[in-house]
C-alpha cells in the first residue's frame, strides 16, 4: 500500500503559534482563560482544560488573564476587557487582523464590504465588527443577489469583496465573476484575495493528492470549516474519501482494499493525530503481506 501524505498537513502558523503559546502560558499563569474554543479541535482543547485553562463563551466570564485565539474576536471584547481591566494575550493570526485593517479602511472610505464565508463563524462575525458602513456576508453564489439588491437599495457607488482566511479559492472567484457581472457599471469594484496562503496550499495540494489516490483520509475536527472544505475538494476529486477526527473512527475492512491512499490534514489538526492514522496503515499493510 502507498500512503502519501501531504506537505501541508497539520498545523498552520497561526494556529501553531496559538497552540504553543497557550500551552506555555497554561503552566506559568495561575488563573487563565481563553475566549471560545482556542482551535477548532477536540483533543487539542479537551489537554488544555485537563492543565487548567478555562473556557469562557463571553468576556463578562473573565476573571483574569484571557487569552484570544488564532481567528480573533469582535472590537467590542478589545473595549470590554479595557473596561473590566481583563489583561489580553493576544492570539489572533496576523493574516486576520490585516482583514479587520482592511475592511476598516475601506468601510470609512465609503464602501459596502462583502466578505465571502461562512456567516456563523466566529472570524467572520469578528471582521464584520470593524465596518463602519454596510455590509453582507457570502457564502454562497445564492447569496450574491440578496447582496446586490441592498448595494443598489442603499445606493452604494463602491465596493469591496474580500474573503475569510479560510474560504474556498474557487467559489470565491466565482462570487468574484458574480458580483461584477451584477453591478451597475458606475459601481467601483475592488477586489482583496485575504485566503491566507496556508489555506491556498493545502486546498491545492489536497485536489492534487486526491487525483492521484484510491482512497483520500481527511483528518481534522468536525466543526473545523477548513477541513471540511478539504474534504468536499478530496469528494470532488477521488471516487472515495474520509473525513475522520482520530484514527479509531477508520475502518479497516474499508481500506484493506486500496494500493494508493491519501492523507490530508486541516490547519488545527494535531501531528500525533496524523501520527496515529499513519502508523495504523502501515499495521494494514503488513497484515495484507502475510
Ligand atoms: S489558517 Fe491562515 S489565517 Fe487562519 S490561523 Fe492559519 S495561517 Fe492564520
Amino acid at each position: 500500500m502507498e500512503i502519501i501524505v501531504a506537505k501541508t498537513a497539520g498545523f498552520c502558523y497561526g494556529v501553531k503559534r496559538a497552540v504553543e503559546g497557550a500551552q506555555r502560558d497554561v503552566e506559568e499563569k495561575e488563573k487563565l482563560y481563553c475566549l471560545g474554543e482556542l482551535v477548532h479541535n477536540k483533543q487539542v482543547i479537551e489537554k488544555l482544560e485537563q492543565k487548567g485553562l478555562r473556557f469562557i463563551d463571553n468576556i463578562e466570564e473573565a476573571n483574569g488573564i484571557t487569552i484570544i485565539r488564532a481567528h480573533g474576536v469582535p472590537q467590542q471584547v478589545y473595549d470590554k476587557a479595557k473596561e473590566k481591566q481583563i489583561e489580553l494575550i493576544d492570539y489572533t493570526c496576523p493574516n486576520v487582523l490585516k482583514i479587520h485593517r482592511i475592511v476598516e479602511e475601506y468601510s470609512k472610505d465609503g464602501y459596502y464590504i462583502c466578505l465571502c464565508g461562512s456567516k456563523k463563524h466566529p472570524e467572520n462575525i469578528g471582521t464584520i465588527s470593524y465596518c463602519s458602513t454596510e455590509s453582507s456576508i457570502i457564502e454562497n453564489i445564492e447569496d450574491v443577489e440578496d447582496s446586490i439588491q441592498k448595494i443598489k437599495d442603499l445606493q452604494m457607488k463602491k465596493v469591496l469583496l474580500t474573503s475569510q482566511t479560510t474560504y474556498s479559492l474557487e467559489k470565491f472567484y466565482q462570487i468574484e465573476k458574480e458580483l461584477k457581472g451584477m453591478l451597475d457599471n458606475d459601481v467601483e469594484f475592488v477586489v482583496k484575495n485575504t485566503i491566507c496562503k496556508a489555506t491556498e496550499l493545502r486546498q491545492k495540494e489536497t485536489e492534487q493528492i486526491a487525483k492521484k489516490v484510491q482512497c483520500m483520509i481527511v483528518i481534522g475536527g468536525k466543526n473545523s470549516s477548513n477541513t471540511k472544505k478539504l474534504y468536499q475538494i478530496a469528494e470532488q476529486n477521488c471516487n472515495c474519501s474520509f473525513y475522520i477526527e482520530v484514527a479509531e473512527e477508520l475502518n479497516l475492512k474499508d481500506i484493506a482494499k486500496f494500493n494508493k491512499i491519501g492523507i490530508v490534514a486541516g490547519a488545527s489538526t494535531p501531528k500525533q493525530n496524523i501520527e496515529e492514522v499513519i502508523a495504523m496503515l502501515k499495521n494494514v499493510e503488513i497484515r495484507d503481506e502475510k
